[in-house]
């Protein structure tokens, strides 16, 4: 098989990091991975026990409650959600609790769009193809910060019944002092976690081991990279010798957590910081991705490598957050339609025979972005051929092997699935495709 170095990251990634374990933190409190794609804490109380996050499924909460009875038979009196809209933290929930369990969530910082339910399939769709959720385990490899998540798993999703909206709360449960602190971030009703008498802070998704979601290319609102960064340094404020993240695994001691945190907080700050120099200049999104980049000593540390987010969709994200869609060039301000346009190009390029010359020799020259867009000059032209779709089909499998960041892996994979598919033919040997 040909060597992708993308594709062999996030493989040694995966073998390196992501298998099922529960891991004694300190007495009493014990950190569930690999039971799914995300983590769980258990605080084991003296009558009850109190559980941080609740894994992505009902299967694998069923498999991680049997090893919770195995460590003690209490009730779970409480679950807390460091982020209740994300279903990978609650889709366990209803296997866990009885009806007199507490469920607290944070409200949103930030009014969720009006009308967003209009957009409920395209979100489904695209969150499928960021998730990998029609490919096989050999395709999707993981989600990049956790193991894969199997998309045949069923959702016990419980909704907080107990919202609170304060920047800090504190509650006394099951014989544990608990601050939850308000932390828009990777999404904006995160908060964490803070134990005193443990030293314990749980941070939810505001940090794991890889370069941050700053966008979701399943696409959501604009996550305001300016309050990740507030909510890092307030993070950084507590004494942590435990550090224990909704995904990835545990950090100990406070030098460690400390360096690990500023690191992450000053390669966004400056990430950030960039882009919006680069705007203020008149750089456009595409100017700012070619241009800009994450330096050492960040750019070779472990936990800010690509395996979820990437730089250059930050940045896009950045521009399209402060300045909205409009680049500035008034030749983009109405453009010609896409069939009009790429009508325009095939008459100058010498016809559709031309394209598809030049599309099966830069193939098999692996120029994959070339070729997907030279087929989509084709396929905006109006031409429904099936060869096009195979031929983008084998571009996008090239790039998806590229990718370190399973998002953009699975995206680009399970686009070439859906094309083969429209195209009539089978995906089978999907990875084979990349010429
Ligand atoms: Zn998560």
């Amino acid at each position: 098989m040909k060597y992708f170095a993308g594709e062999q990251k996030l493989k040694l990634h995966a073998k390196q990091r992501f298998f099922r374990n529960v891991e004694p933190v300190c007495e009493n409190v014990y950190f569930f991975t690999g039971f799914g794609g995300s983590n769980m804490i258990a605080l084991i109380g003296d009558d009850s026990c109190v559980l941080i996050d609740a894994l992505n499924g009902k299967e694998v909460a069923q498999a991680a409650l049997t090893e919770l009875r195995k460590l003690t038979d209490k009730p779970v009196s409480t679950i807390i959600y460091t982020h209740h809209s994300h279903f990978d933290h609650t889709s366990g929930a209803g296997v866990f609790a009885d009806a007199d369990t507490e469920i607290i969530g944070h409200s949103y910082k930030t009014a969720v769009y009006g009308y967003s339910e209009l957009l409920g399939d395209i979100n489904r769709k695209r969150g499928m193809r960021q998730f990998g959720s029609s490919l096989t385990e050999e395709e999707s490899i993981c989600v990049g910060i956790g193991i894969w998540n199997n998309p045949y798993s069923t959702r016990a999703i419980l909704p907080p019944n107990r919202l609170i909206s304060e920047d800090h709360t504190t509650i006394h449960r099951a014989g544990y002092e608990i601050h939850l602190i308000a932390a828009p971030g990777e999404t904006d009703d995160q908060m964490f976690v803070w134990i005193p008498q443990l030293q314990i802070l749980c941070c939810g998704d505001n940090y794991y081991e890889s370069w941050p979601n700053l966008y979701a290319i399943r696409g959501s609102q604009y996550r305001d990279i300016s309050s990740w960064i507030v909510s890092l340094e307030k993070m950084l404020e507590y004494p942590a010798e435990i550090l224990l993240p909704g995904h990835t695994g545990i950090i100990r001691g406070n030098s460690k957590i400390h360096e690990t945190l500023s690191n992450y907080h000053d390669a966004i700050q400056y990430i950030l910081t960039e882009t919006l120099k680069g705007i203020n200049q008149g750089m456009t999104a595409d100017q700012l991705a070619e241009t800009i980049s994450l330096p050492e000593p960040f750019s070779s540390l472990p936990y800010l490598q690509e395996y979820y987010g990437t730089v250059k969709g930050t940045i896009r994200a950045i521009f399209t957050g402060y300045l909205g869609w409009f680049d500035g060039n008034p030749t983009h301000l109405d453009r010609l339609p896409a069939r009009d346009y790429s009508r325009n190009l095939i008459r100058m390029m010498g016809g559709e025979e031309a394209v598809l010359e030049e599309i099966s020799q830069s193939l098999r020259k692996e120029q994959y972005q070339w070729t997907a867009e030279l087929c989509d000059i084709l396929l905006d032209s109006g031409s429904d051929s099936s060869f096009t779709k195979e031929m983008k089909a084998n571009a996008l499998v090239g790039l998806g092997r590229l990718q370190t960041s399973a998002n953009s892996r699975h995206y680009y994979l399970t686009c070439a699935k859906e094309l083969l598919q429209e195209a009539g033919i089978s995906s089978e040997g999907l990875l084979e495709r990349s010429w």
